[in-house]
């Protein structure tokens, strides 16, 4: 299958009321994300103030699964712009008492809410609420299927240090089958054109993988050579059941990125991980805290991108 529809890709106008996954945009709509991120790096690192574009709007963050990043960053994202932000403890909530999930968003949306920003274990949950309620969706992580804010995220970082997109060479490399971040990156990535590359043990990669435009690779010292970007995922232990690889130092043997892989690579590789990193396991601090690697820049553009979600989908259209 080819999806690549970067050779003609341009900026395209946002008409979408709901964020749930990177499969259902085109590239030009993922481009014009792209820009309006770009266009909130300053506001993102706090070199200008505050802006006023979501004044008088009204965020709720629902997450159902643990989170650092993504929920901090989508608060400060939508305060800076001028919004009044609730983090909904869903643990503390009605849930409990046997309240519905549907219920719940709806009782909640009942408060005159604008946007709300999802995570949950369930694959689907947030299309879900974007069938029942008539706020904005936003989704934040929905099981093993996608986390398009941090696909975006991951794009628009490799995009403010490489320069493009197209013609890039990006691996994925460690759990692509319960990662929903592989499958966000994966559905980006190829429609802007780059050669995505997924590796890992045979196990912890699905069968039909490359229907998406991926190619496959399970030795990790065979691919990294070639790579120009590599995206390393966390072994989602939650979502595992158990056996799928003999034992973590044999993941790390064959899979974890040290000293003496990186010396194999190309000097100006680009090294992402979307967090937690688990030091030891997917790559040592050495080379998590060394010179190729951007994960913090990730953490801070994450907000820049959260921002131009929140605008595109909640912002005035005039
Ligand atoms: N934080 C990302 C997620 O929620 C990546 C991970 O947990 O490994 O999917």
């Amino acid at each position: 299958m080819n999806t690549d529809q970067s050779a003609e890709a341009k900026p395209t106008p946002w008409t979408h009321r709901h964020l749930l996954g990177l499969e259902e945009l085109t590239a030009g709509e993922i481009l014009t994300i792209l820009d309006v991120a770009e266009d909130h790096v300053a506001l993102s690192t706090r070199q200008e103030k505050k802006r006023n574009t979501l004044q008088d709007k009204v965020v709720v963050t629902l997450f159902f699964e643990p989170s650092t990043r993504t929920r901090a960053s989508f608060h400060f994202a939508a305060r800076r712009l001028g919004a009044e932000v609730s983090d909904f403890a869903a643990a503390v909530s009605s849930l409990n008492k046997g309240e519905t999930f549907i219920d719940t968003a709806r009782n909640i949306e009942a408060m005159g809410i604008d946007a709300v920003v999802v995570r949950h274990s369930v694959p689907g949950a947030p299309h879900l609420l974007a069938q029942h309620l008539r706020c904005s969706i936003i989704n934040a992580g929905d099981g093993a299927h996608e986390h398009p804010t941090q696909g975006l995220l991951d794009i628009f970082t490799i995009r403010r240090i490489k320069g493009r997109i197209a013609g890039l060479t990006v691996g994925l490399v460690g759990d692509i089958a319960h990662s929903r971040v592989a499958r966000s990156n994966i559905h980006g990535l190829v429609k802007l054109g780059a050669r995505v590359i997924v590796c890992g043990p045979p196990t912890l990669i699905p069968a039909d993988i490359r229907a998406l435009g991926v190619e496959v690779d399970y030795h990790l010292d065979r691919i990294l050579p070639q790579c120009d970007v590599v995206n390393v995922l966390r072994i989602q232990f939650e979502r595992q059941r158990s056996g799928l690889f003999p034992s973590i130092q044999e993941y790390f043997r064959l899979y974890g990125m040290h000293a003496g892989r990186l010396a194999e690579a190309r000097p100006d590789l680009l090294l992402l991980a979307p967090g937690p990193i688990n030091r030891g396991v997917e790559l040592t601090p050495e080379v998590a805290d060394g010179p190729n690697s951007a994960i913090l820049q990730q953490v801070t553009n994450g907000l820049a991108v959260r921002m131009a979600v929140l605008s595109l989908l909640c912002g005035d259209r005039s």
